[in-house]
């Protein structure tokens, strides 16, 4: 099996091609490390068991390496929502642009399997909480929302346009070692800045699912069982947790039990913060994947393992 991982070198990424590269596949990894890293990789790397490509998909001379691929999996993306709301141009490249340069690329090369992650912000401020797959209307409230829909829109055209299968998988919040954005991240980077006080965005009350990094690609790989000619998965855990809560767990495990949390207040952390996210896995558990944590487990170990590193 020949598999191409865009942002291989990112957070998500990394991990699938460790377990891509345990299962004994031929792994390009194509990345600018605009933010990933190249040590996530490199013992893959210097090992020969993965080809990197370091190269921005909005430039050229990558398109032909993926010649002869199997599948191809598109991480690549800016995934950042709060700076969508500052800036939409960087969003509106690497998610939109990037995700047409890439079936493009496909269409000519014929590789004829995608896999994509999307995100649990295609539903916006959903009424219906655990939320499904089916959902409507499908309303994201940030720029970084918008453009995963929008790409979801470009890979469904694709497939029925030229004969692609793909696999557009919905997370929720995924945490875990190598993470370099979200709550946890920017929590010890703030107490490891002030361990007195630690600012948190919002009132404290947003409720969401999260789900540990090696379970999330264990169910990407899992649900490629599916064999429509869209496949669609939600992917996250069956509870949620809030963020005092997650602050909480933090200060504990940098044992700061004195901290002082200060919030910024509104139920919203920031523009297009979705206060209240639980999706439905119910699709994915009825062909029998279910993760082993919930989010309180979830995010204790996530933040663990990044203390570690
Ligand atoms: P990440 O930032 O760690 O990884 C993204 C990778 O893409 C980085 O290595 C970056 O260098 C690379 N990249 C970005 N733009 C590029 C471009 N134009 N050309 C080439 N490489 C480029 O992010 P992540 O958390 O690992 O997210 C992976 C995917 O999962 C993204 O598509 C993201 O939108 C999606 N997602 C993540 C979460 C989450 O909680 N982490 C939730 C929902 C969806």
């Amino acid at each position: 099996m020949f598999d191409v991982v865009t942002g291989g070198a990112g957070f998500i990424g990394s991990h699938l091609v460790d377990t891509l590269v345990a299962q004994g596949n031929e792994v390009l990894v194509i990345d600018s490390l605009c933010a990933g890293r190249r040590e996530t990789i490199a013992r893959h790397i210097d090992g020969c068991k993965v080809r990197f490509v370091q190269t921005d998909l909005l430039g050229d001379g990558w398109q032909e390496h993926i010649e002869g691929a199997d599948r191809l999996f598109h991480l690549a993306a800016d995934p950042d929502v709060r700076q969508s709301a500052i800036n939409p141009d960087p969003t509106m490249q690497n998610n939109i642009m990037a995700t047409y340069r890439v079936l493009e690329a496909m269409r000519l090369h014929k590789v004829p399997e995608l896999v994509f992650t999307s995100t649990s912000t295609v539903y916006g401020d959903a009424k219906v909480i655990p939320t499904p797959e089916d959902y409507a209307p499908l309303l994201p409230i940030s720029v970084y929302g918008a453009s995963k829909l929008a790409c979801e829109a470009l890979i469904s055209s694709y497939c029925y346009s030229f004969g692609m299968k793909a696999w557009i998988y919905r997370f929720a919040n995924i945490v875990g070692d190598r993470s370099g954005h979200g709550v946890i991240t920017d929590f010890i980077r703030k107490l490891k800045a002030n361990p007195a006080e630690l600012e948190i965005l919002g009132d404290g009350k947003q409720v969401k699912s999260y789900l540990e990094v090696h379970e999330c690609v264990a169910a990407m790989l899992f649900a490629l069982r599916a064999r429509e000619m869209v496949n669609i998965f939600n992917i996250g855990s069956e509870d949620w947790i809030d963020v005092r809560s997650i602050a909480e767990i933090v200060a504990e495990e940098m044992h700061l039990p004195e901290v002082k949390f200060r919030f910024t207040g509104g139920e919203r952390g920031w523009v297009g913060d979705v206060p209240k996210m639980q999706l439905s896995i119910e699709r994915i558990k009825s062909r029998r994947w279910k993760p082993e944590l919930g989010s309180r487990e979830s995010v204790r170990m996530a933040t663990r393992d990044l203390l570690k590193s």
